[in-house]
């Protein structure tokens, strides 16, 4: 028998290898279903649906998958089989998209206490602990389904992407299968089996089929792979272990670039120096039996079609909202390379009357995939001579996958080039479903291995070390297995929309009528294993290469013989909660490090043409608490802050740089000393709380949702406890009371 650990179900048609043990499932008649519903705003939520029906099938079991904005698909009224939910939450803990009317159905006063009495439900919530409001979308549709009588059938899982997904994820599917066979057997002897299933598996009878990966099994290995688990020895002696699978141990240094490691394997076993890369593994890893996702079945047919057509202008699939602009100034706003490059942007809209923005708006600038990591694919995909070719995109019709469409991001009949470089997040971190995908397409036997490795449970962790933290790219994944030859039909399947980046206006129409600024700070991927040398961010390091041989002038006005300016295509992203406070006169107060200052520039702007304008008008107080690194370095805006210091706008700017010379390193950051934002907050704790709990005023926090507003979040919290003499929880309470009240707003990126 197999031990339960290692019963992670695996599909008997697809043998990996050669290698599997499988233990074959039960004729039935018919199947026992159970109803799949999911919401979601960018894909993910659905995708973890869909494969969960896919693994439903393979254990013998309909999943009837619909969105749960489909309410004609399903119907929980009547509904007697078990329901899995699987939603994700988006912005401030709103629903997604697709979600909102049935939360809005469930809340419905009138429903009585015990309308869905006789529902059993499962819940996987996903989210993000950056955001405020983790899982709220999940926990709202969980408390109002206990409120009306529903009851839970298995534990709710809470994952959270702000430290991989995965963790929660992974083992709360593993759990899922037993919990739906116990809930249909419960209905089932609740006298429901007609209507929960037509036919419930023999429990007694093994109803898996099982596919372990072992690498005892040796057809699986081809002994010269250049990709072998590295398991050597200090005197090069290939390990005992190694020796079984038919490896060959070689030298650490010609497999990993990372620091080694010295493990020792059991009693006797000599010392050994060992090195971990994304390319290779280490004991036990290296030779464990593994526990891999399912193969996520193709649904994609890909054909060509020559013409004599060339690169394909970008085309906005919304004329309406999507505008083309010219930059009309670039300004590098930091000194020196000892900090992040810091550029503002100012875009000319003149052209675009229906582009009205607010302070507190951002707004999405689309960018496309660098032409070199283009090309790049392209040659990994065999793919350079359709490069002009334009795409057919049809469903397979043998295709297993549930509710199989083509990805709606994915446009007909366009050339190859356009597709990669305009709508496929070629940058995006593979998923485990996409390693495993890819395993199919690498011929060398090592490097198939170290993919299954690492998609799989046991090689979790170096899935976090070595794919997910350096958020590597799939392109950067390619080269490292460059025996892998994935189909473009597979990166079409697997990869998700390129997503436009949004940024927050820095400006206000009243002072630029016809401008749009927003600032940025040029992200960096250092080199890690995997990546031999650094990146930048795709959209920062695009705009960067944009503007720099203008950097730091204006961009000059189209004049025969001048360059045209460089333009870009944006859309808003309207904010209707991050506006300044409706009644002026109320006092407010905005944290905005970095980066993060830059809505409150617009607010700034705004307000000091509104003095203008009404001079005679009561205008509340403004506090400004800013941060950077150097006082010579990154002090973004530090003119512009300093006058409106100066005209009255602004009454109190408070900053602190984390980087300067302190009296004493060594001590810990402290009120007294403030190095960050959330110091200086403390420093006016008594001011900050009065504005808040006393004057009706408004909080504002904008910048990295990591860090920074987590802990401006606990300061609040602290000072309120201190201010109001109440305990944790009663100042949690009033923060969340702001929140709702809409005086507490947050407008933060991770
Ligand atoms: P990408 O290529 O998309 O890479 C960024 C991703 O990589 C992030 O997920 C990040 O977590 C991760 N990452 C970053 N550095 C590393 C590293 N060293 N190693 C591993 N992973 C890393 N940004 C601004 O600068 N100014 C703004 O005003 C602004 N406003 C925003 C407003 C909103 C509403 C939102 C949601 C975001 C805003 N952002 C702003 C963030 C901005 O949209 C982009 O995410 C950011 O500029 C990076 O884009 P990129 O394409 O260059 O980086």
């Amino acid at each position: 028998m197999v031990p339960a650990r290692l019963r992670r179900l695996y599909p008997a048609r697809k043998v990996f290898l050669g290698l599997s043990v499988q233990v074959c499932c039960m004729p039935r008649e018919a199947k026992a279903r159970f109803v799949l519903l999911y919401g979601s705003q960018k894909g993910q939520a659905q995708s973890i649906a869909e494969g969960v029906a896919e693994e439903a099938e393979e254990r013998g079991l309909v999943a009837d998958l619909c969105c749960l904005d489909q309410s004609e698909k399903y119907n929980l009224e009547t509904e007697r089989a078990p329901v899995v939910f699987v939603v994700s939450t988006t912005g401030d803990g709103e629903p997604p998209d697709n979600t909102l009317r049935f939360v809005k159905s469930i809340k419905e006063r009138t429903l009585s206490p015990d309308h869905y009495k006789h529902l059993l439900y499962a819940l996987l919530a996903l989210g993000d602990t950056n955001y405020a409001n983790f899982c709220n979308c999940g926990k709202t549709i969980e408390r109002r389904l206990q409120q009306l009588g529903a009851k839970q059938f298995y534990p709710t899982g809470y994952a959270d992407d702000g430290v991989g997904l995965e963790l929660v994820i992974d083992p709360w599917l593993e759990g899922l299968w037993n919990a739906i066979k116990d809930a249909l057997s419960k209905m089932a002897s609740d006298g429901n089996r007609d209507d929960a299933a037509r036919e419930i598996p023999d429990p007694s009878l093994p109803d898996v089929q099982l596919n372990l990966l072992s690498i005892g099994d040796k057809q699986n290995r081809e002994p010269d792979s250049e990709y072998a688990p590295p398991s050597v020895v200090s005197d090069a002696r290939p390990a005992s272990s190694a020796v079984s699978a038919g490896l060959t141990s070689r030298p650490t240094s010609a497999v990993s670039t990372s620091t080694p490691k010295t493990q020792t394997r059991g009693e006797g076993a000599a010392h050994v120096s060992l090195a971990a890369s994304l390319r290779s593994s280490l004991p036990p890893l290296s030779e464990s039996s593994l526990n891999v996702p399912a193969l996520p079945p193709p649904y994609l047919d890909v054909t060509f079609q020559e013409t004599d057509a060339v690169e394909q202008a970008f085309e906005p699939s919304s004329k309406e909202t999507l505008y083309q602009v010219p930059i009309s100034k670039a300004v590098q706003l930091s000194k020196g390379d000892s900090v992040k490059t810091a550029l503002l942007l100012e875009l000319d809209i003149s052209g675009c009357p229906s582009l009205t923005y607010q302070p507190g708006d951002a707004f999405d600038v689309f960018c496309p995939n660098r032409a070199e990591e283009v090309d790049q694919l392209l040659h990994r995909l065999g793919l350079q001579d359709q490069r002009n070719h334009r795409v057919q995109i049809t469903l397979r019709e043998d295709t297993k996958k549930k509710g199989a469409q083509v990805p709606p991001h994915i446009p007909q009949n366009v050339p190859l080039l356009f597709l990669l470089t305009w709508c496929l997040e070629i940058r995006s971190v593979p998923k485990k479903a996409f390693l495993r995908a890819l395993v199919e397409h690498t011929s060398d036997s090592g490097q198939r291995r170290r993919l299954q490795e690492l998609c799989s449970k046991q090689g979790a962790s170096d899935y976090s070390l070595y794919v997910r933290e350096p958020s590597l790219s799939v392109s950067e994944l390619l080269a490292a297995f460059p025996s892998c030859s994935p189909p473009l039909s597979l990166l079409i399947e697997l990869l998700p929309k390129l997503q436009p980046r949004p940024y927050s206006a820095a400006s206000s129409r009243l002072r630029h009528p016809e401008k749009l600024r927003f600032v940025f700070s040029v992200v960096d991927f250092p080199a890690c294993s995997g990546r031999p040398a650094g990146r930048r961010g795709l959209c920062t390091g695009w705009l960067c290469d944009l503007v720099n041989p203008g950097l730091a002038l204006p961009v000059k006005a189209e004049s025969p013989g001048s360059p045209a300016p460089p333009k870009i295509h944006v859309s808003l992203r309207p904010n209707c909660s991050f506006r300044l406070p409706p009644d002026p006169s109320v006092p407010f107060i905005m944290i905005g490090p970095g980066t993060g200052v830059a809505p409150f520039i617009g607010f700034l702007q705004q307000r000091e043409e509104e003095r203008t304008e009404k001079p005679e008008a009561e205008f509340g107080e403004t506090w400004l608490f800013f941060g950077c690194r150097y006082r010579d370095r990154d002090y973004l805006f530090r003119e512009e802050l300093e006058h409106f210091v100066s005209s009255g706008t602004l009454n109190h700017l408070k900053v602190c740089f984390s980087r300067e010379d302190r009296k004493d390193e060594q001590e810990p950051p402290s009120a007294a000393q403030p190095r960050y934002v959330q110091h200086n907050l403390l420093l006016c704790r008594q001011q900050v709380s009065d504005i808040l709990l006393r004057q009706n005023g408004y909080i504002y926090v904008c910048g990295d949702a990591k860090n920074m507003a987590k802990e401006v979040n606990e300061t609040l919290v602290e000072m309120i406890k201190t201010e109001l003499q109440v305990d944790q929880l009663e100042a949690m309470k009033t923060l969340a009371g702001l929140r709702d009240e809409k005086r507490y707003l947050q407008d933060i990126w991770a």
